[in-house]
C-alpha cells in the first residue's frame, strides 16, 4: 500500500489513446476473418480495400461526429421544428445538429445502393463498419433506404413515371429529384391504435382524378394519420394504407410517398401532410420520430395495392430487422472491445480488474457472446445473398417453389431473419449493460465513452419491426402452415447441421412439441405453460445457431490485450511521426508528444 499524495498522478490516458487509436476494421482480426471466410475470393481484394479506406473515416472522424451528434445538448436539437416561417408559411421544417447532418452527407454518399458502386457483400461490410458508430439519426434513414428500394426496385417495370424517379433518386443518386445527392428514405406503417396489427391500419388512400390544390390530377392521395414516423427528415417514404372504392378496399397497399412534390423542396412546400409533433425518446434520440397527419399526399403505388402487406413484411420489415440484427452485432463487437480493454487497463487491489476470476467470466461471456451474434449475422446474410437479396413475400409465395429443398433453404432464410431479430434485440441491452458494469461509475458517465448511447439505442431494437411477442406468433403460426411439407424437428436437423447431435435432438424434440400447440392465442394454463417455454427455447435454437457459426469460422486469432495495442499504437505512433518529420527526430519525441496530447 502507497501513502498518501495529494497530487494523485492517476491518468485515463492510455486507456483513451488505445481506445482512439483502434481502427474498427485494419485493427480486428476477427472482423477481418469473417470478410475473409464469406466474402468470395474475386471480390475479397477489392472489398478489403475498400473496408480499410472507409474504416480509415469510421474509426476516426466520423466517430468523433457521431459522438458530439450525441452530446445531450445536440440530442435536444432533433426534437425541434419549426412549423411556420416568419411569413406564416406551414413548411415544418426539422431542426438538427449539424454533425448528424454532415455525417448523413458523407454517409449516403457512398452509394450504398448504387449497383454500379456497390455490391451485395461490399455493402454488407461497409454497413458493419457504420453500425459501430452507433448513430442511428443516420443509420434508419439508412436502413429504410434499403427496404425502399428493394421494394421499388422489385417492381420497377410497372412503377408510375415519377416513382420511378423517386426509386432513381434512392439507388443511384440521380433523376429530377436528386441534386447530385442520394434520397433518403422512411417507413411508415405504425398509427396511434396499434403498430403490431398492421392490418388493422386506418389511413387511407383514394384515387382522385380531380386537380389538387397542388395542381396534380389523377393520382392517389392519402389521408390519415401515422404516428411512428422515424426519419422524417427523408426525402421520400414508403406508407401503407387502405385504398377506398377498389376491390380490396380492406386490405394493405403501400405507396411511395415524396416528402416534397418534384421542386417544393427548396420552398419547403410538404406534400399536404403535416408534421404534427416530434417525440422525445429514449433511445435513437438523435432521430427525429414523428406523428404525421396526411391530407391528401400525393403517393405511388409499389406492386398491386392487395399484396402491400406481404410486401411490406417480406421486403421492407424484413430487411429492417436484418439491420436491426447485424447493426446491433457489429455495434456489439465495439461495445465488448471498448469495455474489455478497459478492464485490462484498470488496476484494482493491486491487480487489472481483468484478472479477477469474476470479471474473467463476465469477459468472456461478453466476448464470446458479441463474436457469435457476429459470426451468425455473416451467415445470415450470406443466405440472403445467395438468394440475390430477395426475400419471398409470404408463405403463400413460397408454396410455389416446385423445388423443395430451395423452398424449404427460402423458409429457413424467412424463419432466422425473425429469430436473429428477436434474439440479438433481447441479447443486446443485457450485453451492453454488463460491458457498462466493467467501467464501475465511469459506464454511465455520457462523456467518457459512448456506450449509454449504445445501451438506449438497444432498447428500442426491441420494439422496431415487430416486437419480440409478434415475431414469435408469427414464427409458430408460419410452422403450423407449412406442417405438411417441412417438420419442426426436420427445420432444426437442416439449421443446426454440423452441430452436436444431443443439442440438436434436444432442440428439435422441444420444437416440435411447441409447434404441435395448435394456437398461441388461448389463455389457457396448457397455452401459457408453452408460450413460456418457446420464449426460452427460441433463444436456445438461435443461440446454438449462433454457437455453429463461431465453430464454423475457426478463428485463430489471439484475444486483444490492452497492453500489446498501447505498445503498437505508440510504435504506429513514433512512426507516423518520424514519416512527417523526418528520420532525424529523437525516438522519444513522439512519446512526450503523446502525453501532453
Ligand atoms: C423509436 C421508435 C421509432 C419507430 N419508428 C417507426 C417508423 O419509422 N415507422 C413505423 O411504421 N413504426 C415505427 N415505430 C413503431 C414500432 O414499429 C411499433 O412501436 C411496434 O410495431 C409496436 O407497436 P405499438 O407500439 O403500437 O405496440 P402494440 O402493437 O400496442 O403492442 C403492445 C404490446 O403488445 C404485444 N402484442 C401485440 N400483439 C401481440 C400478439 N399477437 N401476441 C402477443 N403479444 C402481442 C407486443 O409485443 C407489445 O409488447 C417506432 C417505434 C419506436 C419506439
Amino acid at each position: 500500500m502507497s501513502e498518501g499524495n495529494r497530487d494523485n498522478p492517476y491518468s485515463f490516458d492510455d486507456y483513451i489513446f488505445v481506445r482512439n487509436q483502434f481502427n474498427y476494421y485494419a485493427d480486428d482480426e476477427f472482423l477481418q476473418a469473417l470478410v475473409k471466410k464469406f466474402v468470395p475470393a474475386q471480390e475479397f481484394e477489392k472489398i478489403h480495400e475498400e473496408l480499410k479506406e472507409i474504416s480509415n473515416k469510421v474509426s476516426f472522424e466520423w466517430r468523433d461526429l457521431a459522438d458530439e451528434a450525441n452530446r445531450l445538448e445536440n440530442r435536444a436539437k432533433v426534437t425541434t421544428i419549426q412549423h411556420y416561417d416568419a411569413f406564416n408559411h406551414r413548411i415544418d421544417r426539422i431542426k438538427r445538429c449539424g454533425e448528424t447532418e454532415k455525417l448523413e452527407k458523407e454517409i449516403f454518399s457512398l452509394g450504398l445502393y448504387d449497383p454500379k458502386r456497390n455490391t451485395p457483400w461490399s455493402r454488407f461490410c461497409k454497413l458493419l463498419l457504420l453500425y459501430q458508430l452507433g448513430e442511428f439519426g443516420v443509420m434508419c434513414p439508412i436502413a429504410c433506404t434499403h427496404g425502399a428500394v428493394e421494394f421499388a426496385s422489385k417492381y420497377e417495370n410497372e412503377l408510375d413515371p415519377e416513382a420511378k424517379e423517386i426509386l432513381i433518386h434512392m439507388r443511384e443518386g440521380k433523376g429530377k429529384y436528386s441534386n447530385g445527392e442520394y434520397g433518403l428514405g422512411a417507413q411508415f406503417v405504425s398509427e396511434i391504435q396499434g403498430g403490431s396489427d398492421v392490418p388493422a391500419n386506418l389511413v387511407e388512400a383514394v384515387f382522385q382524378e380531380k386537380e389538387g390544390p397542388d395542381g396534380i390530377s389523377n393520382v392517389w392521395r392519402i389521408y390519415g394519420k401515422k404516428f411512428f414516423c422515424s426519419a422524417i427528415q427523408a426525402d421520400h417514404a414508403v406508407v401503407t394504407a387502405k385504398p377506398k372504392n377498389t376491390s380490396s378496399p380492406t386490405k394493405i397497399a403501400a405507396f411511395l410517398v415524396p416528402a416534397w412534390l418534384f421542386g417544393n423542396k427548396i420552398k419547403e412546400i410538404r406534400n399536404s401532410y403535416t408534421i404534427d409533433r416530434l417525440k422525445p425518446k429514449l433511445g435513437t434520440a438523435e432521430l427525429p420520430t414523428a406523428e404525421v397527419t396526411y391530407n391528401g399526399a400525393v403517393g405511388y403505388p409499389i406492386g398491386p395495392l392487395e399484396k402491400g402487406l406481404g410486401n411490406i413484411v417480406g421486403i421492407v420489415l424484413s430487411l429492417s430487422r436484418l439491420h436491426v440484427a447485424f447493426g446491433m452485432s457489429s455495434g456489439g463487437l465495439r461495445v465488448a472491445r471498448e469495455a474489455i480493454l478497459y478492464a485490462q487497463f484498470r488496476y484494482a487491489f493491486g491487480v487489472p480488474v481483468s484478472s479477477f476470476p469474476l470479471m474473467i467470466n463476465q469477459i468472456n461471456e461478453l466476448d464470446r457472446s458479441v463474436k457469435r451474434a457476429m459470426a451468425a449475422a455473416f451467415k445470415v446474410y450470406s443466405e440472403y445473398i445467395y438468394f440475390d437479396e430477395k426475400l419471398v413475400s409470404g408463405i403463400r409465395e413460397l408454396e410455389r417453389i416446385d423445388d423443395l429443398e430451395e423452398r424449404k433453404r427460402r423458409f429457413r432464410l424467412r424463419e432466422l431473419v425473425m429469430l436473429q431479430k428477436i434474439i440479438v434485440a433481447d441479447d443486446s441491452p443485457r450485453l451492453i449493460r454488463l460491458a457498462i458494469s466493467f467501467f464501475g461509475g465511469h459506464g454511465i458517465m455520457e462523456d467518457f465513452l459512448s456506450i449509454p448511447r449504445f445501451h438506449r439505442d438497444s432498447m428500442i431494437m426491441e420494439l422496431w419491426e415487430g416486437p419480440r411477442n409478434v415475431l414469435l406468433t408469427q414464427i409458430h403460426r408460419d410452422f403450423q402452415r407449412v406442417s405438411n411439407w417441412y417438420s419442426p424437428e426436420e427445420f432444426i436437423r437442416d439449421l443446426l447441421s454440423g452441430a452436436n447431435n444431443e443439442i440438436i435432438n434436444n432442440l428439435a424434440y422441444r420444437f416440435s412439441l411447441i409447434i404441435s400447440h395448435d394456437t398461441l392465442l388461448r389463455s389457457d394454463p396448457q397455452t401459457l405453460a408453452i408460450c413460456r417455454e418457446w420464449e426460452a427455447l427460441s433463444s436456445d435454437i438461435f443461440h446454438a445457431y449462433q454457437d455453429q457459426a463461431l465453430i464454423e469460422l475457426d478463428f485463430k486469432g489471439k484475444p486483444i490485450k490492452f497492453s500489446s495495442l498501447l505498445r503498437k499504437f505508440k510504435r504506429q505512433e513514433k512512426e507516423h511521426f518520424k514519416e512527417k518529420n523526418g528520420a532525424s527526430i529523437s525516438e522519444s519525441e513522439p512519446e512526450q508528444k503523446i502525453l501532453s496530447d
